[in-house]
């Protein structure tokens, strides 16, 4: 509904209310001014007595039937037994006369006052329609055009806009309606959440805006994302949202509820969205594409310098206990922002040619690692991730070949992980690709495993030596036996299909001993070890070493 005729509904509805005490103080002071109008035109004989249908359609439409209703009966009252028929030979009306009269002005008043008072009542319904989401019955951003239903907080305001990014994926599996139905929980979480003040609405199937006293933006903000990660029970099955929130300070108060004022709360929101990022400042150089162009600028810097550097993640066997798997994981030091982890910069990367040097430099050092490493008697097999855009790219395709062909010696230790869902959106593009790969020696892993919903279907066709099963099903392991059963099925099956597995974010003991108990082959998460600096990871080697030997 356009905001046009929201304004004329309003105006219908607003303006009665607001100077119903004018309109009565009008009604009282018109008619004895008709009372005196008449009697000093001569009486009812004449025709100004006519007038006063005027003044009594004007009170029942502002005043509704009781006012219509008392303002026709005055009126016929004062225009009945205490008005002549003829003022100058003062000759009375009639009973019949003014009494029908009286009945007349009555009965119209209430008539208009009643046909008024409908309307308004269904104005009021559509007008609540209008700003309730016919699906979800929550607010909408027809709300913010109505004044009427908000109330408006003094101080300053921080604007939000949460983007709900995985929406689609859970309407696919779970249907719009549990979809809805995890809307409307939302809503209520952000409702608990916030100050009472603070104006929640939802703009359309995957955003909502909110408008909260600005006070500790940071502190809310990290509050705000910290309750939306927790999951979601909705007909006791626990979902998770994957959500992006963009924030801007409105400081100007009566420009904090329009519309347009959440533009850059929602910029900033898809920047996030855009970069992976949980939450982003709004900041006019997201707007014009500086920040990025000056990341890329400084990244090209690094890639020559010594600012990146890798950190590996060991994941332990656990049936022996040994660590003789890493995974490669970058890391930038960057000499202005401090240290940058990937989410920060790989998604814009990945935008660029860029992400091709990435690899080729990851892999390089991977190869150099695994020699040092089997220098000093071990012989581990290190992972990297490499991006779905490096295998659709012929070019590169050759480039990495030629590196691992030039390095036979350690092409049984490097194992390249790809993520399952970009992996099975390009999969007839790609599959040729890492045959090519995997003959050359090169093992394959299946990153993020469970993130996508389809991946069951396709498990027999993967073209990968390992599964690592993504963190979101190692979350609910402790507390929830279903997912212990359907990952104990998974990981039998895997095993079937002579998959090696690797059980991804163990933070916990409890969740270490689950993922022994089902039989995976291998574990990663800070429970056994955080990503360890390049430096320091053959010393960490060497005391882990000690440890289980001694
Ligand atoms: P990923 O491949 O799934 O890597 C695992 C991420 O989970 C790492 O984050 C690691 O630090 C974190 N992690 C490990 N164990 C736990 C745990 O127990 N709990 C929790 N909460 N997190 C855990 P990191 O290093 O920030 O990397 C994030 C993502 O960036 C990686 O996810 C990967 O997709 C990408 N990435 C990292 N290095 C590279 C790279 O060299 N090239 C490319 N293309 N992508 C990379
Ligand atoms: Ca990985
Ligand atoms: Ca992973």
């Amino acid at each position: 509904m356009n905001s046009g005729k929201l304004n004329k509904l309003q105006t219908f509805l607003i303006a009665t209310d607001k100077h119903r005490t004018w309109f009565v103080l009008f009604t009282i002071f018109i008619l004895p001014s008709m009372y005196i109008l008449v009697y000093l035109t001569d009486g009812t004989k004449n025709v100004y007595a006519h007038l006063t249908y005027i003044i009594i359609v004007f009170a029942g439409a502002t005043l509704g039937f009781f006012g219509g209703l008392i303002t026709g009966l005055a009126a016929g009252i004062m225009l009945g037994p205490f008005m002549p028929l003829d003022v100058a030979n003062q000759i009375p009306q009639t009973f019949l006369n003014w009494s029908f009269r009286m009945l007349m002005f009555t009965f119209l008043g209430g008539l208009i006052g009643y046909i008024t008072d409908t309307l308004r009542k269904s104005a009021r319904i559509v007008l609540d329609l209008m700003c309730h989401n016919s699906e979800t019955g929550l607010p909408n951003v027809n709300l913010l055009n109505n004044p009427d239903a908000l109330s408006y907080d003094e101080r300053n305001q921080m604007l939000i806009t949460l983007l709900i990014n995985n929406f689609d994926k859970i309407i696919d599996l779970m249907g719009l309606e549990v979809y809805y139905s995890l809307l409307r929980r939302i809503y209520e979480i952000l409702r608990d959440g916030l100050p009472e003040t603070a104006l929640i609405v939802q703009c359309n199937n995957n955003k909502f805006w909110m408008a909260t006293p600005l006070e500790r933006p940071e502190e809310d903000i990290k509050k705000i994302t910290a309750i939306l990660k927790e999951g979601i029970t909705i007909e006791n099955v626990e979902y998770y949202i994957e959500f992006s929130l963009g924030y801007t300070f409105a400081l100007n108060q009566k420009q904090s509820y329009r519309p347009g004022a959440f533009e850059k709360s929602d910029h900033a929101a898809r920047y996030a969205q855009k970069n992976n990022l949980q939450y982003m400042l709004y900041r006019d150089d997201i707007k014009r594409g500086i920040f990025e162009a000056k990341l890329l600028a400084d990244f090209t810097r690094a890639l020559a310098g010594d600012e990146l550097f890798l950190a590996y993640q060991p994941k332990v066997h656990l049936k022996t206990d040994k660590y003789d798997y890493l995974e490669a994981l970058i890391r930038w030091d960057h000499p202005e922002r401090g240290l940058l982890m990937p989410n920060d910069f790989i998604p814009l990367i990945e935008e660029t040619q860029l992400i091709h040097e990435l690899t080729e430099w990851v892999l390089r050092r991977v190869i150099e690692k695994i020699r040092e490493l089997r220098k000093e008697n071990y012989d581990v097999t290190i992972s990297l991730n490499i991006s779905v855009k490096n295998i659709l790219d012929k070019n590169v395709v050759r480039r990495l070949a030629e590196i691992i062909d030039n390095n036979r010696d350690v092409v049984n230790n490097i194992e390249f992980e790809i993520m399952e869902t970009i992996l099975m959106e390009t999969i007839d593009d790609t599959l040729e690709t890492i045959e090519m790969y995997r003959n050359l020696g090169v093992a394959f892993a299946i990153d993020d495993f469970g993130k996508g919903y389809s991946s069951l279907l396709y498990l027999h066709r993967l073209p990968v030596e390992c599964v690592k099963i993504d963190r979101g099903f190692t979350r609910n392991l402790t507390h929830d036996e279903a997912s212990q059963k359907i990952l104990q099925m998974v990981i039998r099956l895997c095993h079937a299909l002579n998959y090696r597995v690797v059980i991804e974010g163990v933070e916990d003991e409890t969740t270490a001993a689950i993922a022994k108990n089902l039989e995976s082959d291998y574990a990663q998460g800070f429970y056994f070890a955080r990503p360890i600096e390049c430096g320091k990871i053959l010393d960490w080697l060497k005391n882990k070493n000690r440890e289980t030997s001694a």
